[in-house]
């Protein structure tokens, strides 16, 4: 016999998207269900460094940084171009600021604005120079009290020292720490905290990025009575007639009929954990090339599949099926690699990616998303789609590469177990990697000449705001740009990766699932990465999931409360 449940809401996924839709239900007095297939919650959002991407939030407006809802619709319409779905990205633009400043009103979720963290194209029309990305406040995961446990913890690659959450803004103080008696301070109170929590719990309790923000959607869902079923898939919706009215969700060994008095929400995260998925919608999979993704294993686009059992349709035109990021492969102690994604190190002075032919390929400070794209150009011709990001000594030990860190740390572990290639001069570093010795060296050659100037005529890094917000300030004259000259020299192997799927099912403003005619499947949501992306399969600025994610989130939950 089947057990049943009743609530007013189901949202399958524990995610940005499902607990902002539950959330928001919630506080509109509605019963919310919110079922979670692993035994983690938190999903991709966990993972991420948790920044949104939110036109005129009141924080931008009150530090008086240019914005309109005009002008973000601009760029928009610059960058997305003919991939724009222009009712939905009006409803996100009309609705991100309100729907910030509900949770940090309502919630404990708490964002600090990044005023020079620029969008990723700020030539392009209505880009702004900053204002628009912003980060969560760190908290105290000991808030969460047993449920901390069921907290999906960061990528292990992402952590220090096994278990140490690193925030964006704990970076700069990290790099500068013997240099500034402020960052040093900085750095001595995360460690004497991070050696504290170890005494008590398997990692630390002071949680940054994304994972902050979703122990901050998760203690304000519970506040608000939000019942979380972890272990239990949403497997089938239900229907009575055309309106979709529940799921069959398996939980503690059985299938139960959860019924849904005002609606689904299916915020399952998209599949970029389905290789059956990624083969069918990423270019370079389909040509039998290697792929990384970053997303939990849950991530199988069980969304997709469910709504499309009711009618629900997937929107596959997008620029980008997904959102790519460069990875590299780190070897563990059992034999196996986790994927570390590079975000930082590209930028810094005194790096270049380079192919199997020694050649630079792009602008290693542009956005990752970009990156991978002239990655894929690069190897269009080969088996493999890979490259090499190349430093010398003297950066390796400034800024560090990948995983390793910067000085005063060793890095010798990380050369023993493969990861790090290092060589006496170019051309044996060229021979370690396998790669076209000549080609590097003349690359080489070149790069530094224009270096030791501070320009890139072939790629011009450190020509925009976005590039130099990624570079180190304190490096002169451009802080994207140093000369390779110092040996030992280092590199390690890229491979491409994704962030997160873009494609996804068909959604309106309302964000409703629609069917092959564009009419609302009833009682039906999808939000997160399970929605199309409004974005196009383009990636204008930091934080351009999640922002809409939450956002869309609010507006179901709204609509569901008849509010919105
Ligand atoms: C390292 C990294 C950094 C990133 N940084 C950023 C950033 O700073 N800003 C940004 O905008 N984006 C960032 N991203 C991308 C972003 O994390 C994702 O796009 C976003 O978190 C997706 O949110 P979501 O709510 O759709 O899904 P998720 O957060 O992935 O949650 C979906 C959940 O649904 C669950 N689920 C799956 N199937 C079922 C089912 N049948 N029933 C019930 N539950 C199910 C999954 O297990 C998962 O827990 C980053 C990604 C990575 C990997």
């Amino acid at each position: 016999m089947t057990d049943r449940h009743e609530c007013d809401v189901l949202v399958a996924g524990s995610g940005a998207g499902g607990f902002s839709a539950a959330i928001t239900a919630a506080h509109a007095g509605l019963d919310v269900l919110m079922v979670e297939k692993e035994p983690l919650f938190g999903g991709t959002t966990a993972y991420s460094a948790g920044v949104v991407w939110i036109p005129m939030s009141e924080a931008c407006v009150a530090a008086g940084l240019p914005d309109s809802p005009a002008e973000t619709m601009r760029y928009l319409e610059s960058e997305v171009g003919a991939f724009l779905d222009r009712p939905k990205a009006e409803a996100f633009v009309a609705n991100a600021a309100p729907m910030l400043a509900f949770f940090e009103r309502e919630t404990h979720v708490r964002y600090l604005l990044m005023p020079s963290w620029s969008d990723y194209h700020p030539e392009l029309p209505g880009a702004s120079q900053g204002g628009r990305s912003l980060l969560p406040l760190p908290y105290d995961g000991r808030e969460l009290g047993d449920r901390f446990r069921k907290l999906r913890p960061p990528i292990r690659t992402m952590m220090l020292f096994g278990g140490m959450s690193v925030s964006r803004d704990d970076i700069p103080h990290l790099l500068n720490f013997s240099r500034s008696g402020a960052s040093a301070w900085h750095v001595a109170k995360l460690l004497l905290r991070y050696a504290y929590d170890r005494l008590g719990y398997p990692r630390g309790t002071r949680i940054a990025n994304g994972n902050a923000l979703i122990a901050r959607m998760a203690k304000s869902a519970f506040e608000k009575d939000v019942a979380l079923w972890l272990e239990s898939p949403l497997l089938r919706l239900t229907q009575s007639g055309d309106r979709v009215t529940g799921a069959i969700v398996m939980h503690e060994g059985k299938e139960v009929d959860v019924v849904a008095r005002r609606g689904v929400v299916l915020a399952s995260g998209g599949f970029p954990a389905s290789a059956e998925m990624r083969s069918r919608h990423y270019r370079h999979v389909a040509a039998g090339k290697n792929h990384q993704p970053l997303a939990p294993p849950g991530n199988t686009g069980d969304g997709a599949r469910a709504a499309r059992e009711v009618g629900g349709v997937m929107h596959v035109e997008q620029d980008q099926a997904a959102a790519w990021t460069p990875v590299s492969l780190v070897p563990q102690a059992d034999g196996s690699t986790v994927p570390y994604p590079h975000f930082i190190d590209r930028c810094k002075p005194g790096y270049i990616a380079v192919d199997r032919r020694g050649r630079r390929f792009a602008n290693e400070a542009e956005s990752y998303h970009d990156f991978v794209q002239r990655l894929f150009a690069a190897c269009e011709g080969d088996d493999v789609v890979e490259a090499w990001l190349v430093c010398d000594h003297r950066a390796i030990r400034r800024y560090g590469l990948g995983v390793v860190p910067p000085a005063p740390m060793p890095l010798g572990n990380h050369i023993r177990s493969g990861y790090l290639v290092r060589a006496g001069t170019p051309s044996e570093l060229a021979r370690k990697l396998g790669i076209d010795s000549a080609g590097f060296e003349r690359t080489l050659a070149r790069h530094n000449e224009f270096a030791s100037r501070g320009e890139d005529p072939d790629f011009g890094k450190g020509t925009n705001a976005y590039h130099r917000f990624g570079g180190d300030p304190l490096h002169k004259p451009n802080p994207n740009i140093a000369p390779i000259a110092t040996a030992p020299f280092y590199a390690v192997r890229l491979v491409p990766g994704d962030l997160g799927t873009f494609i996804g099912l068909s959604t309106d403003a309302h964000a409703r699932v629609l069917d092959v005619n564009e009419r609302p499947v009833p009682g039906l949501y999808a939000v997160g990465n399970d929605q199309a992306s409004v974005m196009g399969g383009k990636y204008p600025g930091a934080g351009i999931t999640i922002g809409p994610a939450m956002t869309f989130g609010y507006i179901a939950g709204r609509h569901i409360a008849g509010g919105g």
